[in-house]
């Protein structure tokens, strides 16, 4: 056995290592190189993690390795230990988690090779050109607009998040609209305001730590120049020869970031997005990873993405739930960031005008250093909060006296309307007027939602889609009552009542079609549209100059949640779109209807703002022991027949060991017990210890691989979930 074996991650669905035999004739290349192996039949290209002396398995069985894909590694050290660390934490095959990593070009077995790829900038004639002029060819238009924002030029992929801009450009070129720029030497554009004191005393805090790893919160109102701390924070990386790695939450809001470092930073900026065609994708990874690039920013997957010389990482709006994966290996890319920075030695930085609750918690234990900016730059006020009580008052379509007040007098002032209602469609409910039947989603069991313009019921669970019948199933009848308010609803109602304004609606709905919601938000931010209604899609990371006034149509909705979370969920809302209320010279304001005047968090928050709610919460949060006063795993199992998935629940339940500090919840039906047709129900554990909780659930996962019921039933594991349904 004195020639090893050479341990390789392989993205199979139970597959940990395998252990293979060197290639004929080679000697191991450093862990992170690629490996093509045979695997039944097929060849499969996977991740060499290290080498052994020996295998258990027997030497006759053991294959040997068919080719070394790369010379150099293409993950790095410290990459390759934190996807150890996730596997383990997040208790997923290691095969399965490498082949996260890696972008889709290079789990093939494809040679790394980065494609220089052009960067664009307007031409003589392409600066000449309004862009309102191009109507006809509304790309070309968006095209134009983002490179007057990017004098220097940008690759195609940093052009558009919802398109892929190359063929775009390349017909631009040929019409001499654009030129192709150097892409060698970007040069900086925009010249770095001096900072306030605040954002002095975080640079300095965050300075004191360069080159060792630190994890700061920067907590700070919208407006109050966080985006500008990252500026400065990426500058000195570049500037001392190291990159930076920029996580935020959000497709939608990448276009200006990427401008605004792009601008700034005197160095290749690269963008990893879903928007990505597979090469360009693998072209920013591999900039990442060989130090070409000097700021990457990416969205919850771009974690993984090596860097050769790290000087910082940063996650902005740290507290969105996007940054958690909702299937396969369920990791919070944020938890994942404070772990990379250690393994790197580098410092991280949160930022957030709402820290969640859980780094709050951290901040206060002295686990993250806490730098806060309390003022909007421009010494923009705080908008003032209202409640409006909405108990027996008369409302029309949603809409208080109160609030219809307000418009009127914000709408008369040139002021701008955000009416934020996350429920989308026109209504959630459709009853009958003579025999109270309720259209109902055939495999779901939930309520369809109306949606009129399409006189459709749609199920917001499943995507079930169907025709509004004209007449009752039950008894025949074609008077129906539209119960509740959606967007479009409301949206029908403002049309009617304020024709003039311009409104417009942003949601789920109005923002599938490519290149919708960009150009919404345009239409939002030059005020052209005087009233917005908007789901959360809306509440997030927009910057609206002329906004003035925000209703919060539905408070309730949040407070009634099921959730233990779902109040801090609102509470980070409802901050973040008054956030974005008021101007230097008229102060925001933001009013918030309610059936619930009282509630203590809700008058907590509107009193004394985000902080003081968090006190009041985490307080609660104590007393119920819920996070971050104790750790959860959800374990969740589906079928098509009802008994076997919580049959197999019930075995897992009952094997855990009495004597653990490990709780039990469960089994019980999810919420929406019945969803596409699978029946799911769900086993929840909770501990104050993590190491119990982990051990309790290596014991589980055995139980579950082992139960003949996992034939009929499949689940999953969900560490530190977000969503308890
Ligand atoms: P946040 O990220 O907290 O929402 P930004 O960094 O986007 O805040 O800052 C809000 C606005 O103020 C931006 O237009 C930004 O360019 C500007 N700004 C930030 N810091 C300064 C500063 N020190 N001096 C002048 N303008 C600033
Ligand atoms: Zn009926
Ligand atoms: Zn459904």
């Amino acid at each position: 056995m004195n020639e090893g074996v050479w341990r390789i991650a392989l993205p199979v669905p139970r597959g940990d290592l395998y252990d293979y035999l060197p290639v004929p004739g080679t000697s191991a290349p450093r862990p992170g190189c690629r490996i093509e192996v045979p695997f039944g039949r097929r060849q499969l290209s996977g991740v060499l993690i290290g080498t052994a002396a020996g295998s258990e398995i027997p030497a006759e069985s053991l294959r040997a390795a068919s080719r070394i894909l790369d010379e150099r590694p293409l993950l790095t050290p410290a990459i390759l230990k934190l996807l150890r660390f996730a596997a383990g934490y997040y208790h997923h095959p290691l095969g399965q988690v490498v082949a996260t990593a890696l972008p889709k070009l290079l789990r093939q077995s494809r040679p790394a090779q980065l494609r220089e790829v052009p960067i664009w900038a307007l031409s003589a004639t392409g600066k000449a050109t309004d862009p309102d002029s191009l109507k006809r060819a509304p790309r070309q238009a968006q095209v134009l607009r983002r490179l007057v924002d990017a004098p220097s030029g940008l690759a195609s992929h940093a052009i558009s998040t919802e398109f892929d801009a190359a063929a775009t450009c390349r017909t631009m070129a040929a019409r001499g609209l654009l030129e192709i720029a150097s892409a060698d030497s970007p040069v900086a554009v925009d010249v770095a305001p001096e900072l306030n004191p605040e954002q002095q005393a975080a640079m300095a805090a965050i300075r004191a730590q360069a080159g060792q790893f630190a994890s700061f919160l920067l907590d700070g109102v919208t407006g109050s120049g966080k985006t500008e701390v990252y500026l400065h924070l990426a500058a000195d990386c570049v500037a001392s020869g190291r990159q930076c790695l920029v996580l935020i939450p959000e497709i939608s809001l990448t276009p200006q970031m990427v401008t605004r470092f792009a601008r700034r930073i005197a160095g290749r900026v690269v963008a990893l997005h879903s928007g990505l065609s597979d090469t360009d994708r693998q072209n920013a990874w591999l900039h990442a990873a060989q130090g070409t690039a000097q700021v990457v920013l990416g969205t919850r997957s771009a974690i993984f993405t090596p860097l050769k010389r790290p000087g910082a990482l940063i996650v902005d709006e740290e507290h969105d739930g996007s940054y958690k994966q909702q299937d396969g290996m369920r990791y919070s890319a944020r938890d994942l960031a404070v772990r990379r920075a250690q393994l790197e030695s580098i410092p991280v930085l949160l930022g957030s005008a709402t820290p969640a609750l859980e780094t709050m918690h951290n901040a206060s234990r002295g686990r993250y250093q806490n730098l806060r900016l309390t003022k909007r730059i421009g010494g923009v006020p705080m908008p003032h909060s209202r409640i409006i009580d909405l108990r027996g008052r008369p409302v029309d379509e949603g809409l208080s006296l109160e609030l219809a007040a307000a418009i009127d007098t914000h709408l008369r002032a040139q002021g701008q309307i955000f009416l934020f209602l996350n429920r989308r469609g026109f209504a959630p409910t459709l009853l009958c007027h003579d025999c109270g039947w309720t259209a109902l989603c055939p495999r779901c069991d939930v309520r369809l939602v109306l949606h009129r313009r399409q006189a459709a019921l749609r199920c917001h669970h499943c995507g079930h889609d169907s025709r509004k019948p004209a007449r009752c199933p039950d008894c025949g009848s074609d008077s129906f009552v539209a119960l509740g308010h959606g967007t479009e609803r409301l949206e029908d109602r403002i049309r009617q009542r304020w024709p003039e304004a311009g409104c417009i609606r942003v949601d789920g709905d109005t923002t599938r079609r490519r290149g919708a919601l960009e150009k919404a938000l345009e239409e939002a931010r030059s005020g052209r549209a005087r009233i917005l209604i908007g789901t959360q899609i809306l509440a997030k990371g927009h910057d609206f100059p002329a906004l003035s006034l925000c209703g919060v149509v539905d408070a309730d909705q949040g407070l009634f949640g099921a959730d233990f979370r779902a109040p801090e969920r609102l509470a980070q809302i409802m901050t973040q779109v008054a956030g974005r209320a008021g101007r230097r010279e008229q102060r925001g304001e933001v009013l918030i209807q309610t059936h619930q005047p009282e509630h203590p968090l809700l008058r907590t928050l509107v009193r004394g703002g985000y902080a003081e709610f968090v006190g009041a919460a985490l307080a609660e949060r104590a007393q119920t022991g819920w996070p971050p006063f104790s750790h959860l795993a959800l374990i969740r199992a589906e079928c098509t027949v009802a008994t076997s998935a919580l049959a197999l629940l019930q075995e897992a339940a009952a094997s855990v060991p009495l004597d653990t500090t490990v709780e039990v919840m469960g089994p019980v039906p999810a919420q929406f017990e019945r969803r596409a047709g699978r029946y799911r129900y769900q086993l929840l554990l909770r501990s104050p210890q993590r190491p119990a909780l982990h051990s309790c659930l290596n014991h589980l996962r055995a139980v579950l691989e082992q139960s003949t019921l996992a034939r009929q039933a499949r689940w999953s594991l969900d560490i530190d979930p977000l969503d308890l349904d």
